[in-house]
């Protein structure tokens, strides 16, 4: 019936029915077609109807709830942009709206935006006036995105603000001197080579010993290899000293602070895996010598070996040659084009082009055959 009713809504706008409807009739017809479990004709004739009910200019103070409707609508449907649109408008116009704040988490979530959704869902359930249901529906979000609030407990309890950055770590922790220094480095560096700063702070959380940091990732359902010394989710940065090595942490936390920041100026986008390890490689200074490194190996990799999500999944002698020749690459890139273009490009990611695209349109050729002309003369540029 109600499927019925969509399809006969659908067709006579189509048809140039009622166009000359009020908005308010658009608004309540869209709002009786929304309801749960509705079927995918009625929620395009929802996501129809209230767009055409925005068109028709409602009194700014009705505008928000309209996009609500709308958000919902194309949220339900998939329509991850269009969604997110809707639910950033309303949230721009009325952010004390608690609902309008956990669907914007979800179509941040829809949009391959975890970050920003778990800092919306965490703000919620921080907020004791939110009605219990909403609260009850981020709490069941951050499980599901590996973010219980409990965990919280199992972290370090001092916190330390420093200039872009908040510290976690234990009473006493000599090596926090340490992470506020190799930050400060992070940034400067970051700044200087590649003109990006973070503007939200970064948050890293320094455990005890590899234990500590472990048995964390254990209660998450998200657990480390052995070798791990650090890592990033979600916009925050989880290590610990690995002891006396000053060097190490410094580079580590160069690494990731990298990361962070260059997912972040993408707008929370995922960056090509050889583009966002070979910058935080690079800048990190670690796998130096590189060029004799690759000379020697007996096989480079292919774009689509450097394109997985993670290097971490290969075995060490591969994960290596990946992280040499994604530092090589990026710095050959940044040599022949700059740095102006790498955060053209990155900016292209964050306004929801598809990598290869956006590569293409900032650097006027496919990133393929970018890479087979690096394949051929790359190694003997320097
Ligand atoms: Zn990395």
């Amino acid at each position: 019936m109600g499927r019925r009713r969509g399809c006969w809504l659908l067709l006579a706008m189509l048809l140039g029915g009622p166009l000359r409807a009020a908005w308010q009739d658009d608004y309540a017809a869209a709002q009786r077609l929304y309801q749960p479990g509705a079927a995918a004709a009625d929620l395009d004739a929802v996501v129809a109807l209230s767009e055409r009910a925005l068109l028709q200019q409602p009194p700014a103070r009705r505008v928000p709830e309209v996009q609500y409707l709308l958000g919902r609508a194309a949220y339900d449907r998939g329509l991850a942009a269009q969604a997110l649109a809707a639910l950033r408008a309303a949230v721009a116009a009325r952010p004390e709206v608690p609902e309008y704040r956990l669907w914007l988490g979800y179509a941040s979530w829809l949009d391959g935006r975890p970050t920003l959704a778990i800092r919306l869902f965490q703000a919620l359930l921080a907020e004791s006036a939110a009605p219990p249901e909403v609260r009850k529906s981020a709490l069941t979000w951050l499980g599901s995105l590996h973010e219980p609030p409990e965990l919280r407990a199992l972290e370090p309890g001092e916190l330390l603000t420093l200039p872009g950055a908040r510290l976690r770590h234990h009473r006493g922790e000599a090596a926090a001197a340490t992470v506020r220094q190799a930050l400060e480095a992070a940034r400067a560096t970051l700044l200087e080579r590649l003109g990006i700063s973070l503007d939200e702070p970064v948050e890293v959380v320094l455990f005890r010993d590899l234990a500590e940091y472990q048995e964390y990732h254990r209660q998450r359902q998200i657990e480390r290899p052995e070798w791990s010394t650090a890592c990033t989710v979600n916009g925050r940065i989880f290590t610990y000293p690995a002891a006396g090595e000053h060097d190490a942490l410094v580079a580590t936390l160069t690494h990731e602070y990298t990361h962070v920041a260059l997912r972040a100026y993408a707008d929370d986008r995922v960056v090509p895996t050889w583009v966002d390890e070979g910058v935080a490689v690079l800048l990190s200074n670690q796998f130096g010598g590189t060029r004799p490194a690759l000379r020697q190996a007996p096989q480079l990799l292919s774009l689509r070996a450097l394109l997985v999500p993670t290097f971490s999944a290969y075995e060490t002698g591969v994960a290596r040659l990946a992280y040499l020749q994604s530092r090589a690459m990026v710095e050959d890139l940044l040599r022949q084009h700059g740095a102006v273009k790498l955060r053209a490009w990155l900016r292209a990611l964050g306004q929801g082009q598809e990598a290869g695209e956006a590569f293409e349109a900032v650097y006027g050729l496919a990133m393929g055959a970018w890479y087979d002309t690096w394949f051929r003369e790359g190694l003997d540029a320097n």
